[in-house]
């Protein structure tokens, strides 16, 4: 075999190449030191009782974390091996198309009568499933992932989807609680978006199996208990029950209801972030700015502006940074599972999955059409046209496939879950993900475009959760146990 000699002008090449990644690595000093600084706060103990039915089941509360540093030392231990099994299950026109990388494949029908596939492949293919996912089907995601095949049949056995999609199970949604939605809107703040997403975009990745994945989950547990300081009815808590996350914890934060507390409301983004091209290395640069940084950073501000603000709402609200999206919905499917196992009664989920970036004249916001609640979907609209639609905003929907995003965890557990998308490029979505220039750079140095979809959020939030004391018409939810 004849060796591969480089010439002179490709060594420049990859010189030039390494100061690019080098420059990219090194993160925007002056303006990561404007994120609030992460407070140590000390847990006041369980504010929820125990067997109170809002509290999170099987989570492990751990020690409130320190500073994380961007750019710690990864540990090859945690590097994955790249033959172990995983067990994964998709749609049957995603296995068309990536049948040379699984075996063992199995049909299966899901409760919506839908045919599934269950089948074996391994870890350093996932990488090649998502590329063939993003690149012929122009969408995300596209698979649960579980680490042997009597999980993933047990997924599929216990599919609740037809329930979770269809309107009978619900809460009624009102609109009701202007008083409260319209006094946020304005306080959305850009500069406060951008900071939260710089700061999780300077760590060399967020992969779920490396330590950057662990201590970039564990400073916005910090972060998120900073901004819920002095308050007694709000908890903090790391989700580690999930058996194929590595090291890597869900983050979820809970305000307890004042006046409804077992009934559930969730806002969601992941937490994780990948690389395409370097699947398994956990040292692998993937800074997810938009994928989903801004994200987490819309919940960030949401949560920030309704306990600025004293809110207490009626039912319990949660907020959750999920693990492990980008390898098979792995965080979030052991959380939703473990709230099914739980009874946990929860009314409403959003998942806000990439928020900010725009390019062209495309519409704002787009809703996710498949996969997601019936009634939940149109209430995401009457929120659209009532509180975004007047501040010059569009909308439009789309569908994006099997397992796109988190709130199929959801929506495959039973309950009504939904999604609103950025508006992406006019030739469909953004051109960067899941590659080192997924950044604020290719974002234009802005997060204005997560303005919009903070403001979304906290209308969902203040509609949905409501604001206790306040008088409201759409009394209780009607809600039907989780079977
Ligand atoms: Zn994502």
């Amino acid at each position: 075999m004849k060796p591969f000699l480089p010439g002179p002008s490709i060594l420049l090449v990859f010189v030039m190449l390494g100061v690019v990644l080098l420059r990219s690595d090194v993160p925007r000093v002056e303006k990561a030191l404007t994120v609030r600084a992460p407070v140590a706060v000390v847990m006041r103990g369980n504010a929820l009782r125990a067997g109170d039915a809002a509290e999170t089941p099987r989570l492990h509360r751990a020690h409130p974390a320190g500073m994380a540093t961007p750019h710690a030392t990864t540990t090859s231990k945690l590097q994955t091996d790249p033959f172990a099994p995983v067990y994964i299950v998709t749609s049957r026109e995603t296995h068309q198309g990536i049948r040379g990388l699984v075996r063992a494949a199995v049909a299966r029908g899901d409760s919506t009568g839908k045919t599934l596939v269950v089948a074996e492949t391994r870890a350093d293919r996932l990488g090649e499933i998502s590329h063939y996912v993003h690149t012929r089907e122009r969408r995300c995601g596209g698979y649960f992932a579980f680490p042997t095949r009597a999980e993933a049949e047990a997924f599929v056995g216990a599919d609740r989807a037809k329930q979770a999609m269809t309107k009978t199970v619900l809460a009624r949604y009102t609109l009701d609680n202007q008083a409260t939605v319209d006094r946020w809107l304005p306080q959305v703040q850009e500069r406060r978006l951008y900071d939260t997403i710089n700061h999780l975009s300077s760590y060399r990745n967020r992969y779920y199996a490396s330590t950057h994945g662990k201590t970039s989950a564990e400073w916005i547990r910090s972060h998120w208990q900073s901004i819920a300081a002095g308050r007694d009815d709000v908890t903090t808590e790391l989700f580690t029950a999930c058996a194929n996350c590595s090291t890597q914890p869900s983050v979820i934060l809970t305000i307890r209801g004042a006046e409804l507390p077992n009934e559930v409301v969730v806002l969601g983004a992941h937490l994780d972030s990948i690389n395409a091209n370097t699947y398994t290395d956990p040292n692998q640069l993937a800074p997810g700015a938009d994928d989903d940084a801004s994200g987490i950073a819309t919940l960030t501000e949401t949560l920030r502006i309704a306990l600025a603000d004293g809110w207490k709402p009626r039912r319990t609200v949660k907020f959750m940074g999920y693990a492990a999206e980008e390898v098979g919905l792995r965080g979030s499917n052991a959380i939703a599972q473990s709230f099914r196992a739980g009874g946990v009664n929860v009314v409403s989920v959003l998942q806000v999955d990439m928020t900010n970036y725009k390019s062209g004249t495309v519409t704002d916001m787009k809703l996710i059409s498949d996969y997601s609640n019936a009634d939940l979907k149109n209430f995401f609209l009457t929120l659209f046209d009532a509180y975004l639609a007047p501040r010059g905003l569009t909308r439009s929907s789309t569908a994006c496939g099997y397992a796109c995003s988190d709130h199929a965890s959801w929506t495959n557990a039973g309950y009504p879950a939904a999604m609103m998308f950025e508006a992406g490029g006019p030739g469909g979505s953004f051109p960067y993900i899941h590659t080192p220039q997924d950044t604020l750079a290719t974002m234009g140095e802005s997060a204005q475009h997560s303005v919009k979809f903070a403001q979304f959020a906290l209308a969902y939030l203040g509609e949905t959760a409501k604001t206790a004391g306040a008088r409201v018409t759409g009394g209780p939810a009607q809600v039907l146990p989780v079977q």
